[in-house]
């Protein structure tokens, strides 16, 4: 369930790493005198994936579930906007938690698969810096423990994460650009394409499919049939994108115009992103 937020600084410092082959003996269960404790007053930071998966579990358009569900922000430390899940105002608890458990639990996001495991990742991949695992103890929660011991390797495969890790990818390589490591923020209109082909992929899908977009970009036509029928076809074309329209990476070419020359990928890039809004 929900990941805690102690700093980045205390997690490094304090917390025992743990690797893939160590053991955690940890049992959560409907009738557990906690439970749903830790569906409350939590800060999740939802992946594209995670977004994908939980408005085709509500059976909502993308833009109403990031509307109806979420909170869009920037932290002090973010140079790019973040997308949380909402808490309710009234008792800050979840709005998808029910008496009987998560609403959309085969759909639940990747932070709350992971509770009460964290992960610390590198922020640029470097053969000396390695991510680890990290166990969150927390007062309400009383499953630390109990039940069998079993091995990280083991406890994450039971959690469903393979698919998040997979689809995890594509979103890994847009951050792994050099830009991040400037001290810059995105430009509005760049944010606002982030959030767009990142969380709002219904609202992506019109703007690939409804405007001049495939006059533009030489796209196969078995990908675009895939990308008009199928969001995770579609989430991964939109990392690219983003690859190609926020930093210019060569991930996507340019249609030769009939007369000869080709288009500077920068203005065509910013003629079909000016379409969409
Ligand atoms: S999404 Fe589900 S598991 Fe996660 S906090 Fe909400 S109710 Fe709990
Ligand atoms: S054991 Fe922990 S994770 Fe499970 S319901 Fe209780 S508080 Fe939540």
């Amino acid at each position: 369930m929900p990941e805690a937020s102690p700093s980045q600084e205390t997690i490094l410092r304090d917390y025992p790493r743990l690797g893939l082959d160590d053991e955690l003996q940890f049992r959560c269960e409907p009738g557990m005198d906690c439970f749903t404790s830790c569906c409350r007053d939590v800060s999740i930071v939802l992946t594209p994936y995670d977004v994908l998966r939980m408005k085709k579990a509500l059976q909502v358009d993308s833009t109403e579930f990031l509307k109806k569900y979420t909170i869009i922000a920037y932290t002090q430390k973010q140079k790019l906007p973040i997308v949380l899940l909402k808490m309710n105002a009234e008792d800050k608890r979840c709005p998808l938690v029910t008496k009987d458990g998560c609403s959309v639990y085969t759909h639940r996001p990747w932070a709350c698969r992971m509770y009460p495991l964290g992960l610390a990742e590198p922020k640029n991949p470097n053969p000396a810096e390695h991510g680890f695992y990290f166990v969150i103890r927390e007062d309400l929660c009383h499953g630390h423990g109990k039940g069998s011991p079993c091995s990280l390797r083991n406890w994450i495969a039971g959690q469903g994460l393979e698919a998040f890790e997979m689809m995890g990818a594509s979103f890994r390589q847009v951050m792994l650009n050099d830009f991040w490591k400037k001290d810059e923020r995105l430009p509005d209109e760049k944010a606002e394409m982030y959030v767009t082909a990142a969380y709002d992929l219904d609202r992506f899908r019109r703007f690939v499919f409804e405007t001049r977009f495939f006059s533009l970009f030489d796209i196969d036509e078995a990908r675009v049939e895939a990308i008009r029928t199928d969001d995770e076809e579609l989430l991964d074309f939109a990392m690219e994108w983003l690859r190609f329209s926020l930093f210019g990476e060569k991930t996507m070419r340019l249609k030769r115009p009939a007369g000869g020359e080709k288009r500077p990928s920068r203005a065509a890039g910013e003629e079909a992103t000016a379409q969409a809004r």
